[in-house]
């Protein structure tokens, strides 16, 4: 059957052409969670740093539930989407306390656990106990829908489970983990979005997308999102050396980190006009995220009268490296030096 030779050439291919990455000398789930977490919406270079960091500081995962949470977000700063961070301490505390240290084997079990979805959980219940699963995520998806040339819109529960059906044939019953870090392999650095390598991909002999020559027609997309532009604005307060910061609500971007204090357009406005205030050296940083663009906009401020003065901590220029700063407000304040 076509299924079985397509499933066949991708774990010879896997074989010879894997990419050769730290964590795929292991089949340790707490590994593979970790990396798998923390390489979301993150680029692999940056990080397997960061898994190189967090298994130096947490080797097991016992030693990640008795952390405290502001440990593992100063650790995960940087990486962005603070929520990913929260949730592994979530999940590695119900994994000490329900499954007495040891993950769950099914992706079923797996996907109830906070921060793994259904990609992850086929990913670790593949690689780490070989349950027979596609991991289908952004890349897989675009393979898929290229080789079968599926003219359904991608983000539809019609095209997901048609892609479902499809897919699991060609993962192989013995290595279902090489099947799908073949599948992930060749959506990284093959099947991309714009100029696809088609005549180095194992899939080439079997896609339709490449034999109708229209492979970046898909995967095919409903509607295009604009990105969101939003204006923050801050200011900096400074008092005998050290800083006035505001810890963020616990749910909503950036939750439970910390900023400077962020006042509304109109207020921030007035108080560069009034003189009494002395506000000065302003300044923007453009942050661009993948369906919004974040305006921060900054100015230092010598007020005596602070806002919302009883919710802030003070903290000095030495505290910023480990406090839970959001990346773009780390990258003013530390890396720009901008206080
Ligand atoms: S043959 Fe081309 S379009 Fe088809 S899966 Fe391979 S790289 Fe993608």
């Amino acid at each position: 059957m076509i299924q079985n030779n397509i499933s066949e050439d991708l774990i010879k291919w896997y074989q010879m052409n894997q990419r050769l990455l730290p964590w795929r000398t292991s089949k340790d789930p707490y590994t593979i969670w970790l990396s798998e977490i923390i390489l979301q919406q993150t680029r692999i270079d940056q990080g397997q740093k960061y898994w190189e960091k967090f298994l130096n500081k947490f080797p097991s995962i016992e030693n990640l539930a008795s952390a405290k949470e502001s440990e593992i977000l100063a650790l995960w700063s940087g990486l962005g989407y603070y929520s990913r961070a929260r949730n592994i301490h979530k999940t590695s505390k119900i994994i000490v306390k329900k499954y007495r240290n040891e993950f769950p084997s099914s992706s079923r079990e797996l996907a109830e656990l906070p921060g793994i979805g259904p990609y992850t959980a086929a990913a670790i219940s593949s690689i780490c106990f070989n349950e027979v699963i596609p991991a289908l995520d952004g890349n897989a998806f675009r393979v898929y829908s290229r080789l079968f040339s599926i003219d359904l819109p991608i983000e539809k529960n019609i095209a997901i489970n048609t892609i479902k059906n499809l897919a699991l044939p060609l993962i192989s019953k013995k290595q279902p983990g090489d099947s799908n870090q073949a599948i992930m392999d060749i959506g990284s650095g093959i099947c991309k979005p714009k100029n696809p390598k088609c005549f180095v991909c194992p899939l080439q002999e079997y896609c339709f997308a490449r034999k109708n020559g229209n492979p970046e027609s898909y995967p095919v997309k409903s509607k295009i999102k604009k990105s969101l532009i939003i204006d923050n604005f801050y200011i900096i307060v400074k008092k005998h050396d050290k800083y006035a910061f505001i810890q963020r609500p616990d749910k909503g971007i950036w939750a439970g980190l910390f900023t400077p204090i962020e006042m509304d357009k109109k207020s921030w406005r007035l108080a560069l006009k009034n003189k009494s205030i002395d506000c000065k050296s302003v300044t923007t940083l453009r942050h661009i995220l993948s369906h919004r663009i974040m305006n921060l906009h900054f100015s230092k401020w010598n007020a005596r009268n602070i806002p919302e003065e009883s919710k802030v901590k003070w903290h000095s220029q030495n505290d910023l490296k480990s406090l839970g700063l959001p990346a773009p407000i780390k990258k003013i304040l530390v890396e720009k030096s901008y206080i």
